[in-house]
């Protein structure tokens, strides 16, 4: 038993392969690259009844992970969230069989630590030693302090309006951060160019391989959670599309390993916001790629993504699963946060919210069915955002009496 059964590299669209054991970044045709395992062996070397032993983590799948030696693992424990009933913001929906994966208790309070501990594993493992990226704050917070722990330095560009919280994570990490007045695209340019320069490992989304693979474990988690019985629909509020494409890519191993006996993958939704929805117009128009989303804005920042170098790959996973793109209203968002935290507890990141408000628009026109199980991705915590909900609360004197009402009394 090997502890990655990693194959190679390969290209997604002009087919062409790679070896495992070098650095790569994109396909010389400008494609991402994604990784290939040897999974007709693997069939044959694992079942599902040897995770139950296992830690809680994503390691638990590390035979599908890309890290060759354990010893190269840099974790935090992420992984494992839970997938919860939403009972009471079900039956609002009027949909009883509704589930919320919870990516808001992982390390650094959001899914973007999946990618980065597999992916600064992966990156010490190669021998790097300096990374660089353009983020909108939580995947910058995410590998600067993944980095930190794996003893790599790295160089973190962002725009001024992303959540000023993962500007301080980045710099308490050590991080090399700048601030620019831009989008992540600006952001991105300025990164290339440095990289060019200075040698430095460029960890883009999609630009390198393997943060793919840590996403894909919420797809891998989900089937295990349920038993290995799908859902019917998983919602994603979708930016790069990182995520999407690794769930969808996390089925089709399970598929080929036999593990899910003929079951039809879920229909997967990609959720954007009316601001910025390259992927839903792509979709609505039939297209296999999509164009740059000019002048893009909305609070829900990790789905402030204009253009997805991974666009054709959402897109195909969408088309595939018979699943659907949709785009939600700004105003809506912060409406649906609320609900969620007075009908279950649960104060979810912007992203999250935009992603229930689709399930419910969704429900509305029938496109999910009442009796369906729908798996919703609240990609991480609200508490990353103290200043997007916006409260009034009285201010009292010490010594008045509460004005309470009775209505306040259960
Ligand atoms: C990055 C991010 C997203 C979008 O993720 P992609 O996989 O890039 O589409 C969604 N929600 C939050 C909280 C994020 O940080
Ligand atoms: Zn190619």
């Amino acid at each position: 038993m090997n502890y990655s059964y990693i194959s190679h590299l390969y290209c997604p669209k002009c087919l062409q392969t790679y070896a495992k054991e070098a650095i790569h970044h994109l396909c010389d045709c400008g494609a991402p690259l994604l990784v290939e395992y040897n999974l007709d062996q693997l069939a044959k070397d694992w079942k599902p009844t040897d995770l139950v032993q296992r830690k809680p983590d994503l390691w638990r799948y590390h035979e599908l992970l890309p890290v060759q030696s354990e010893e190269h693992v840099t974790t935090m424990g992420e992984g494992m969230t839970p997938l919860l009933p939403m009972p009471a913001l079900g039956e609002d929906m009027d949909l009883p069989h509704l589930l919320m994966k919870d990516e808001g208790i992982i390390p650094t309070g959001a899914f973007k630590a999946r990618g980065a501990a597999v992916g600064v594993s992966k990156a010490k493992e190669l021998g790097v030693t300096s990374l660089a990226m353009p983020t909108n704050g939580n995947a910058g917070a995410a590998w600067s302090l993944y980095a930190a722990r794996a003893n790599i330095s790295s160089t973190i560009v962002m725009p001024v309006d992303a959540p000023s919280i993962t500007r301080s994570e980045c710099a308490l990490s050590g991080a090399n951060l700048f601030l620019v007045n831009g989008l992540i695209s600006d952001a991105g340019k300025m990164v290339g160019e440095a990289v060019q320069k200075h040698g430095l490992y460029d960890v883009s989304t999609l630009k390198e391989p393997y943060r793919i693979e840590g996403k894909k474990t919420m797809g891998l988690e989900i089937a295990e959670q349920l038993n290995w019985q799908l859902p019917d629909v998983i919602l994603y509020p979708t930016g790069g599309g990182v995520g999407l494409i690794g769930i969808y890519k996390a089925l089709q191993e399970l598929q080929a390993l036999g593990w899910l006996e003929g079951q039809k993958l879920p229909r997967l939704v990609a959720v954007q916001a009316e601001g910025c929805a390259p992927i839903v117009e792509a979709w609505k128009q039939g297209k296999t790629e999509s164009i740059f989303w000019e002048n893009s804005r909305t609070q829900a920042f990790g789905i402030n993504v204009p253009k997805a170098i991974g666009d054709f790959l959402i897109l195909h996973a969408i088309y595939e699963t018979k699943g659907c793109a949709i785009a939600v209203e700004e105003e809506a968002i912060l409406e649906e946060q609320k609900r969620v935290a007075r009908l279950e507890g649960s104060f979810v990141c912007p992203e999250g919210a935009a992603t229930f408000l689709a399930a419910r628009k969704l429900r509305e026109e029938n496109w999910i069915k009442k009796d369906e199980q729908v798996v919703v991705l609240n990609t991480g915590a609200g508490i990353k955002y103290p200043d997007t909900a916006e409260v009034e609360v009285p201010v009292l004197e010490p010594g008045d009496s509460l004005p309470l009402d009775a209505s306040f009394v259960k």
